[in-house]
């Protein structure tokens, strides 16, 4: 096997390709990990998923949690003294990971992300309530979580209605040329 070809296959070639930013840049100064709302659900922080692709622990970092629980809200991204955007990296991640048909660590996470490009795709945006019922009844975990509900419908948090986008014909247009 070539040097090129090797290079070319490998995890941090990929996730490069997907988002056009090398995670060589990324310096691990930790600063993401220290802001993510969700770091203390994961194992493995975000900058170290990070770490594993710079130093070639692809396996590892394909099979860690970290990527389906990141809830892609850009905190980290914001935070970089480098611009690298680790919410972009966590997408690729999540996006080579079913490409290359990798057994998702939480399988739940994947019926999420699956239940939120369809919000997207009927709405043009996430509408919470449908997600979440969605998401249920995907994954059939109707009383998972039952007991938040009211609370975060008090605190505004879902919406009852979904807020379309005006522009629909946009958003069916990205998803014919991705489905
Ligand atoms: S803040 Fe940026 S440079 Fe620092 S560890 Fe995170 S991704 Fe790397
Ligand atoms: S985008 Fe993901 S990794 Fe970044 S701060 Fe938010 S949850 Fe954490």
């Amino acid at each position: 096997m070539s040097h090129t070809h090797s290079e070319v296959n490998t995890l941090s070639a990929k996730v490069e390709k997907l988002t056009s930013q090398t995670p060589q840049e990324c310096y691990q100064c930790g600063k993401c990990s220290a802001g993510c709302p969700i770091r203390n659900y994961m194992e493995d922080s975000p900058n170290q998923i990070v770490r594993y692709v710079q130093l070639g622990f692809d396996e590892k970092a394909l099979h860690s949690k970290t990527p389906w629980l990141c809830a892609g809200c850009l905190t980290c991204s914001t935070r970089c003294p480098q611009n690298f955007d680790l919410a972009k990296f966590m997408d690729a991640m999540r996006q080579i990971a079913i490409n290359e048909k990798i057994k998702i660590p939480e399988s739940d996470t994947v019926e999420f992300h699956k239940a939120f490009l369809n919000q997207i795709k009927k709405h043009g945006k996430a509408f919470e309530f449908g997600l979440v019922r969605e998401y249920k009844l995907r994954t059939m975990n109707l009383m998972q979580d039952v007991d938040v509900a009211p609370e975060m419908f008090i605190k505004g948090k879902i919406a009852l209605m979904p807020h379309e986008v005006k522009d629909k014909k946009s958003i069916k247009v990205i998803f014919d040329k991705i489905d």
